[in-house]
């Protein structure tokens, strides 16, 4: 039997079209295999959005080159946002491997894969994996229209398209039917989607479909923009029963000017105009956000204005990224990476101790509360899963992988909670019953 092995870094985005390129090989009949070293078909699914990723990509396909030369049928493929639209440079670079795939874009590869095997694939079928994990992604907005200054992302995955509604919803539903709880709408700007298809859906009009899913309890979507955040959206995530109070809003920045050199196209008085109206739909909405510290000219003063929004935001978690140039980039073309490294250290680890001693002040006030965990899997002997507002929890106790549970929570960390499992939550009853 032919044997692939999918090789996965960077966002969701890569996790999930992995997941839907794995779904057409297992269509084809090939199999899964861990021993990337003996596997018939190798892709490595590559990310760009920071040197260190790159890097990575590159040293694993150098080490694959041996393997590839001496098994000359395999197939080696490089997938995703390292593959723009010229491959020249990629094919001098790597002339072992055999197709370079953009984003999504994998059909070159199912073309190979069914002259080979003599079997075409079913292209009514959705891409759903046969064994979904319990939370998973479902992609409804590609690429993105936005063009920070900063990032490499509209240049490799190209301009918005959204997916229709209904082609999204069969999907929902064919996973819940494989077991599926919780979905994840994925997008680089999942607040814009829509704009591009007949009669103009919005996001809300999305969830609101997908809310009517049986067997489906719980809907997220990520990442949100600032800009395109309406008060539709807000609504629709405030009211549907099944859609969790999360919500991840980078705003990259608290100084306006820089928020300015990196187009982001808002204020940091917007930014927290938009939380307040937030918090006033959804008092306790998990709130998340990405911030770039050593933006190009960003001065001390100005990233005191980070520090102080963070402070003000109070989010649950802050992802922070030091910033590197990405060559095409507006940022990599006109603005000059004046900060130094050491400093841009210096940045993240102030950034990070603040926000280390928010996440455990807010984590803290969980401590004897009851939540509702989705049980996701098993780490260290502990079961783990999530609270609706994306909380990860440790639990106590037999519990079982996919259950809905209610739990107490035990302790806390800045990082996660402790808890334990009191009875199954009554979403699960509900549906027991
Ligand atoms: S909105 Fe996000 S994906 Fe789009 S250009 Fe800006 S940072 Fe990149």
């Amino acid at each position: 039997m032919t044997t692939y092995h999918l090789w996965t870094i960077g966002c969701q985005m890569n996790v999930a079209d992995s997941e839907r390129l794995g779904a057409a090989l297992d269509q084809l009949g090939c199999q899964a295999t861990d021993a990337i070293d003996q596997a018939d078909i190798v892709v490595l699914n590559s990310c760009v959005v920071r040197q260190g990723a790159e890097d990575k990509v590159a040293g694993r396909l150098h080490s694959l080159r041996h393997g590839k030369e001496s098994r000359p049928d395999s197939i080696l493929a490089l997938m995703g946002c390292m593959v723009g639209p010229d491959t020249s440079e990629l094919r001098r670079r790597f002339p072992h491997v055999d197709c370079f795939l953009r984003p999504q874009e994998f059909g070159e590869l199912v073309r190979l894969v069914e002259a080979r095997e003599g079997v075409c694939i079913d292209a009514a079928m959705p891409l759903v994996p046969a064994a979904p994990s319990v939370a998973t992604f479902v992609p409804i907005i590609h690429g993105c229209d936005k063009f920070c200054t900063f990032c490499i992302i509209p240049y490799r995955r190209g301009r918005e398209r959204s997916r229709p509604v209904a082609e999204v919803v069969r999907e929902v539903a064919m996973l819940a039917q494989r077991g599926v709880k919780e979905v994840t709408l994925l997008g680089q700007n999942v607040d814009s989607y829509g704009h591009d298809l007949t009669g103009g859906p919005d996001l809300a009009d999305l969830l609101t479909a997908c809310n009517e899913v049986q067997g489906i309890q719980r809907l997220r979507f990520l990442t949100s923009h600032p800009n395109d955040m309406s008060q539709r959206i807000i609504d629709a995530v405030a009211s549907l029963d099944k859609v969790c109070e999360f919500i991840n809003l980078p705003v990259q920045a608290g100084d306006n000017d820089v928020l300015a050199n990196m187009r982001r196209g808002y204020s940091r008085e917007e930014y927290l105009e938009l939380v307040h109206r937030i918090r006033t739909a959804m008092p306790g909405v998990g709130l998340t956000t990405d911030v770039i510290v050593g933006f190009p000219g960003e001065t001390p003063e100005q990233f005191e204005q980070t520090i102080d929004l963070v402070r003000r935001v109070r989010f649950d978690k802050v992802h922070i990224a030091m910033y590197s140039p990405r060559p095409g980039t507006i940022a990599w073309r006109k603005q000059p990476d004046d900060v130094s490294h050491a400093e841009k250290k210096r940045r993240y680890r102030a950034l990070e101790d603040i926000q280390q001693a928010i996440s455990q002040e807010i984590n803290q006030t969980l401590l004897g509360v009851t939540v509702d965990v989705l049980i996701e899997g098993r780490q260290d002997k502990r079961w783990q899963g999530r609270t609706r507002s994306n909380k990860l929890v440790h639990l106590e106790g037999d519990r079982y992988f996919g259950e809905t549970v209610t739990a107490h929570i035990t302790g806390t960390t800045a990082w996660s909670l402790q808890g334990k499992a009191i009875k199954p939550a009554k979403t699960m009853l509900a549906i027991a019953g």
